[in-house]
């Protein structure tokens, strides 16, 4: 069993459907998703501390790929008409804890450097109350620290390939959905 096997259970006990530890390095990360943040611009863009152009991108990702030895890549399903409802937002909340609650179980193991990336923008989904983001605008410390974690796409990471990596067969959300299917989120916790 690998060390890290025990944050499996912690994943599924805080809302994942799945979850599989993978080797970091085989993580790939394309420049043009990165860039899709900006254009089309993504509503979440400059807005907070967790997506571009305030994230390190595709080359800080590199770099971590490199020097952490383990992954844990996590999903939730959902039904699709959930995903595609104002719930959606709940779900992606929900993808913010879980990452945060590993990445914070992690460190109580002795990982101290775990790094946990989520999907949907925190200001959105934590601050929408708000104008601004408090770090961005005031320079204060962040309103959500225990569940804002960076975007997995603002830092070039193919999640498809991600979930494949992970050993899951998906149907392609480019197909047109069949009556009853998914959908499908995804969080990552690199892990040294
Ligand atoms: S203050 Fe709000 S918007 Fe800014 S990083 Fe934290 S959760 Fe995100």
């Amino acid at each position: 069993m690998h060390k890290f096997s025990p944050l499996l259970a912690v994943a599924r006990e805080l809302g994942a459907s799945e979850a599989a530890l993978i080797d970091p390095g085989e993580i790939v990360i394309r420049d043009e998703l990165a860039r899709m943040c900006l254009e089309p611009r993504c509503n979440g863009y400059d807005r907070s501390m967790s997506c571009p152009p305030h994230v390190g991108g595709p080359e800080a990702m590199r770099k971590w790929c490199r020097e952490y030895h383990r992954a844990l890549v996590f999903l939730v399903e959902v039904p699709r008409e959930v995903a595609m409802s104002f719930e959606r937002n709940e779900v992606l909340g929900l993808i913010h804890e879980i990452a945060s609650g590993v990445e914070k179980a992690a460190q109580a193991m002795g990982a101290d450097r775990a790094r946990a990336f989520a999907g949907g923008s925190c200001k959105e989904l934590f601050c929408s109350q708000y104008a601004e983001c408090r770090v961005l605008h005031e320079g204060k410390p962040c309103r959500n620290p225990h569940l804002a974690r960076p975007s997995m796409s603002g830092h070039g990471v193919d999640v498809a390939k991600l979930q494949a990596l992970a050993g899951w067969t998906l149907p392609d959300p480019k197909e047109k959905p069949k009556e009853g299917s998914m959908a499908h989120f995804t969080g990552l916790i690199l892990l040294a």
